[in-house]
């Protein structure tokens, strides 16, 4: 915290939350040293109902969003504040305008800390002592050291303690049980809704194996505690040592692990040390490189690959306009901004540790952690610990991958293949019309006695590369295991079903002689697309150029795809399922959505279910439950050349 020349205040703060009424009482004692005022914001459903300095009695004088003590010289001051206000209820214009909410029926609380819910220095970093007393069938949990807590016929009282500087302390109160794990130095708790206890274990040994992890690889967990909360709302938010997730979401299976894994580690990426907005946000795409991208790649090799195909696959679908540098990232807006924080900054660290090797990139974690615990960091400081720790000079590859937007295209230009004395030469070039990158490029080169792994270095717009072999060229791929960051051809990008969905000039087919299947195939058409379904006749629906969403009968399906001139894929697994729904493309090249159940129940199944599987190539569902599902593998795009005569 460099850039601020105050010391940190120190909060001393005693809450009474009546949860039956939403009313609060905030009694917030703060030492301030070295300043000659105070300035703060404060949550506007809060009101100052005393305000004391040095024991005598004060008013805050009003600035816009900002209040305003004067100090007198001397150096520490003690200001005392009585606040008191009732919580918006949730949906409430004040609720979602700031994001705190008390709940209907109070089961649920949520201060976050940003809300301001006590004075927010304009540091935005305290340390603090929190008290805070809720009757006695609620629970109430904050970020911060859980010092002690305590129920009885009076209420459950719980107190909270930050020793170093952090951001102000977010509460949650709900009518919660608590179960509690203790191990490896740590306590894990779950407050969670009654419904929800079975599930407790499960997540506290989750949570447990991940802190593990990470502490392994990165360094110390950074706080004694560690919570997972249950929201009221559909949320998966992280705050330093607990997180907060909704109660309908913590039943599903990703939630316990890529999520959680995700929120813990958000513990070191974020919170323990936090993010230079100004900068741009690092700690997304960090965090779902190791969390989301490492557990992936625990699957194999495959799995890790599918993943980053995933994320080319998304960033091909961003329209070049919405593009953005990562340095101008933030937070998650939208779609488009995930494409960039998360997908591209997790790209970035792959493509970095390509670079430096795994020990450099490990290493230069552990010190980026080291150095900047408890304090904020920005790009330039990961981009030094990644240079001290692989003795590089990385100033090109940070610049070239955060400040511009776009990425690198790539093709294959002109190739040959002549005999050799020793064999057979064959040339071929790589052509990059993006000037401006770098980068290594894996080349994959088959022969009839086998393959050859090479890797080139790209840094002009023409490449030409050559390689002598013993035995007879097949064909070369470049990018074969899709380790480069690149804007995909649109050959080349598999299609998935928002291909369909999203195009406004897609046109729909219902191929059924039953009138239940037909009237929920509309029904069906009208969930999955994004504007009115035009459904059209089979000749219409022939004639080539438009995307196309078909939707027939297991049954019928053979015929349908021989009038429409389209394959079932060879990889599609050859099972009967109960539904299932794939891509693919016209000769022309215009996307086709093929959705077959077999009867009418079966495709009703899909209604709920199959809108959220829009980044998907295909999907297999066995009575109503999705079995199976993926993206096409990038296999012969612009970067594969058949090199047999
Ligand atoms: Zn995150």
């Amino acid at each position: 915290m460099a850039q601020y020349s105050y010391p940190s205040i120190e909060h001393s703060i005693d809450v009474l939350l009546e949860t039956d009424t939403a009313q609060i009482l905030i009694e917030d004692k703060l030492l301030v040293r070295g300043r000659d005022n105070y300035r703060f914001r404060l949550a506007p459903w809060l009101s100052i109902e005393n305000l004391v300095l040095d024991g005598q009695e004060v008013t805050a004088r009003r600035q816009g969003q900002w209040y305003l003590v004067e100090l007198p010289a001397d150096d520490q001051h003690e200001l005392k504040f009585t606040l008191r206000g009732v919580v918006p209820a949730r949906g409430s214009q004040q609720a979602s305008a700031t994001g705190v909410f008390s709940s209907s029926g109070s089961d649920g609380f949520y201060l976050p800390g940003y809300d301001a819910w006590i004075p927010w220095d304009e540091t935005g970093r305290i340390n603090y002592r929190l008290s805070i007393t809720v009757p006695s069938g609620q629970r109430a949990v904050a970020t911060g050291k859980l010092v002690s807590d305590h129920n009885s016929d009076d209420g459950y009282k719980a107190e909270f303690e930050s020793a170093v500087e952090s951001e102000p302390p977010s509460l949650f109160a709900g009518p919660y049980q608590v179960q509690e794990k203790r191990g490896n130095g740590l306590r894990l708790r779950t407050y969670f809704h009654e419904e929800l206890t079975p599930l407790a274990d499960s997540y506290l040994d989750a949570a447990d194996g991940y802190i593990r992890r990470y502490q392994q690889t990165i360094g110390d967990y950074p706080y004694h505690d560690f919570h997972i909360i249950s929201a009221p709302i559909p949320v998966g938010l992280g705050f330093p040592n607990l997180t907060y997730v909704g109660r309908q979401v913590i039943p599903l299976p990703f939630m316990r692990t890529r999520s959680l894994a995700h929120e813990v580690l958000h513990n070191w990426w974020g919170n323990g040390i936090a993010v230079d907005y100004e900068n741009g946000n690092w700690a997304e795409g960090l965090t779902t490189y190791l969390a989301d991208y490492a557990l992936a790649a625990d699957q194999g090799a495959e799995a890790a690959q599918s993943m980053r195909i995933k994320w080319l696959r998304d960033y091909a679908a961003l329209p070049v306009e919405r593009d953005q540098p990562v340095k101008a990232f933030t937070s998650k807006e939208h779609q488009a901004s995930q494409v960039i924080g998360y997908n591209k900054v997790a790209f970035i660290f792959h493509m970095l540790k390509q670079e430096i090797g795994s020990v450099a990139f490990d290493q230069g974690l552990r010190e980026f952690w080291e150095k900047h615990i408890n304090a904020t960091a920005a790009w330039r400081d990961l981009q030094a610990a990644f240079e001290d720790a692989s003795n590089r000079d990385l100033d090109w590859f940070f610049r070239q991958w955060l400040a511009r937007a776009g990425a690198p295209r790539l093709s294959l230009g002109a190739h040959s293949v002549t005999r050799h004395e020793a064999g057979f030469r064959t040339r071929i070039e790589i052509l990059q019309p993006v000037t401006g990158y770098r980068f290594k490029l894996p080349l994959l080169l088959a022969t009839v006695d086998g393959n050859q792994q090479h890797e080139i270095t790209i840094s002009e717009t023409l490449t030409s590369v050559e390689f002598v072999t013993p035995a007879k060229p097949l064909y070369l791929q470049a990018d074969p295991g899709s380790d480069i960051f690149r804007r995909l051809h649109q050959n080349e990008a598999p299609p998935i079903l928002r291909d369909v969905t999203l195009n406004a000039t897609s046109r729909t087919l219902v191929a059924s002689a039953d009138d239940l299947f037909t009237q929920t195939a509309k029904r069906l058409a009208s969930r999955l697309m994004d504007t009115q379904p035009v459904i059209e006749s089979l000749a219409a629906a022939q004639q080539p150029g438009h995307p196309l969403l078909l939707i027939t009968t297991n049954d019928g399906l053979a015929e349908q795809l021989e009038l429409l001139r389209l394959e079932r894929p060879a990889s599609l697994p050859r099972v009967a399922y109960s539904a299932e729904v794939w891509t693919t493309r016209r000769t022309d090249g215009a996307p086709v959505l093929v959705v077959s159940a077999a009867n009418a129940d079966d495709l009703e199944s899909l209604l709920r279910p199959l809108p959220h599987y829009g980044g998907q190539s295909y999907v297999l569902f066995e009575a109503g439950r999705a079995v199976n599902r993926g993206i096409w593998p990038i296999t012969r795009g612009a970067l594969f050349r058949d090199l047999a005569p």
